[in-house]
């Protein structure tokens, strides 16, 4: 039975017409459809329950961030990481133009504090696609601190914004660090600016809390600035804690 406040979602299907690779771990799924003109994309962070098939032909449903719509062609870009564990990554892995995919949604909707006078941005590779485009769509020379880990030094991905951004890619390789260790460390280091700012941070649950935890407790950031996600869990499988938005 669906309860009357879940709404149903638009359900777009497509197919995959191409598979890029960005970096060592990460590839981007270009998705078409003939309803994919339509796709209610509005905000960046933006994202779409996709279902694929497994192997053995089971549904597999999974979260993944907007990064482009293109309603000319009907087209939408998906950036999956290649984390090799799970039923999605091991799919994006092997991924081959004809696919079928279905993309329920978008979802999701990005609330900005107001008079925030800077903004730090957190996130993994997981939540670089929804990140990237939150600095693409912010406002020319507002101060933004972009903290983004990645696996390899090479492991970086075009930037685009006319904020005034210091971005700083923090690779793992070589740290002896787990995923998200690296970032709560470089936000502990951080300098910000003075002032009222805003975070939007993203990424493993557990180095979200702690992240979140440090902002409210040590930094003085006010609850309604902080939006923290996590968008997967260690050792969880389709970890839902990031699903509400
Ligand atoms: C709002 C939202 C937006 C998201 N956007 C993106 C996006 O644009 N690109 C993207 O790649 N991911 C994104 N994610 C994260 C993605 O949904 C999860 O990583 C998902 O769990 C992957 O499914 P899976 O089948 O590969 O692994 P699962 O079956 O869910 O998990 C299997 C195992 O892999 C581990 N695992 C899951 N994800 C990762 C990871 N990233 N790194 C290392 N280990 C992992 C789990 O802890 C578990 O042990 C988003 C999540 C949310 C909530």
């Amino acid at each position: 039975m669906r309860l009357p406040f879940s709404r149903p979602r638009p359900v777009h299907d497509t197919v995959v017409t191409a598979v890029t690779p960005l970096t060592s771990a990460m590839v981007r799924i270009t998705l078409t459809g003939p309803t994919l003109p339509a796709l209610a994309f509005e905000q960046p962070t933006q994202w779409a329950k996709l279902t694929v098939a497994d192997p053995a032909g089971a549904p597999v449903s999974r979260a993944y961030t907007v990064r482009h719509h293109r309603p000319g062609p009907g087209e939408a870009d998906f950036d999956v990481v290649l984390h090799g564990r799970g039923p999605f990554a091991r799919w994006a892995a092997a991924a081959r133009p004809g696919e079928p995919v279905r993309i329920a949604g978008p979802r999701g909707r990005l609330r900005t504090p107001e008079g925030a006078g800077h903004l730090l941005l957190v996130a993994d590779e997981s939540a670089q696609p929804a990140a990237l485009a939150l600095l693409a769509a912010l406002p020319r020379g507002f101060p933004v601190l972009a903290l983004l880990e990645t696996g390899l030094p090479q492991d970086t991905l075009p930037c685009r914004t006319a904020a005034d951004a210091a971005v700083h890619w923090l690779p793992r390789a070589g740290t002896g660090h787990r995923k998200g260790e690296l970032l709560l460390e470089s936000v502990r280091d951080a300098a910000l600016p003075p002032g009222r700012g805003a975070a939007w941070v993203a990424g493993e649950a557990g180095a979200v809390t702690g992240i979140r935890r440090h902002l409210l407790g040590e930094r003085g950031f006010e609850r309604e600035g902080v939006r923290a996600k996590g968008y997967w869990k260690a050792g969880e499988a389709d970890h839902r804690g990031g699903a509400e938005q």
